[in-house]
């Protein structure tokens, strides 16, 4: 498989064959491209074929290839699925679609702000920390559900999911099914989790948002 339409082709069956094999099968399984690392050269191919879903980690990188990207292609939603500080959220506002790492009241409320003031008003996921690792973002299991709700009452932000990332090196099942119980207790209807390397059982396990990037544009 040495191009973009076969790697995402490969990829997208792989979706649909695990999303029908489990039940019950969510409705929709969207595939997030994970462009990270790679230059605008290097996406234009998963556009071309069709990609339009796409998450980068770093503001600033997405700042310099994205803009050019979407004055050629209609129709690119783009994630942010790294960390975000509260001094880079208004130009998260002005760039992303979906923020999937909201893990703080004073981020939670920072944004909500510039959402105001840009009169752009963008789905969030809040980032659960769900193997509670120190040198991971989000915010802790036992906490998650209180702080959705705060995103939305207090905060006034749209909470669309949760979003995770399971620890290294463990079987990553039992945190999505964990991340699964808790989008169900703070009354969410999406899922981001599932990478690379164990995106059908992220989908086994109920996940709405599979974020892929190795897979698809090779080793970072
Ligand atoms: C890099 C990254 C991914 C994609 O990881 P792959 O293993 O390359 O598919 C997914 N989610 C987040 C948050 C990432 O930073």
């Amino acid at each position: 498989m040495d191009n973009a339409a076969e790697r995402l082709g490969h990829i997208r069956s792989r979706i649909e064959t695990a999303r029908q094999r489990f039940g019950p099968p969510p409705e929709h399984v969207e595939l997030v491209a994970v462009s990270k690392t790679f230059d605008a050269t290097a996406i234009r191919p998963f556009l071309d074929a069709g990609q339009r879903v796409f998450g980068e980690n770093r503001v600033q990188e997405a700042q310099a290839k994205w803009p050019e990207l979407r004055a050629s292609y209609y129709g690119i939603e783009l994630h942010l699925i790294g960390p975000l500080q509260t001094n880079k959220a208004r130009e998260a506002v002005a760039l992303f679609d979906v923020i999937q790492t909201v893990d703080r009241d004073k981020l939670a409320g920072v944004l909500a702000a510039e959402m105001a003031k840009a009169t752009r008003r963008l789905p969030v996921f809040v980032q659960v920390n769900i193997g509670l690792e120190q040198q991971k973002a989000g915010i802790p299991p036992a906490e998650a559900v209180a702080f959705a709700e705060r995103c939305r009452s207090e905060h006034g932000l749209e909470v669309a999911g949760l979003m995770c990332i399971p620890p290294d090196g463990a079987p990553a099942g039992p945190y999505f099914a964990q991340l699964a119980t808790l989008g169900r207790a703070a009354g969410v209807a999406k899922l981001s989790m599932g990478m690379s390397g164990d995106f059908e059982t992220a989908i086994a396990m109920g996940a709405t948002h599979v974020r892929v990037g190795s897979a698809l544009f090779g080793a970072r």
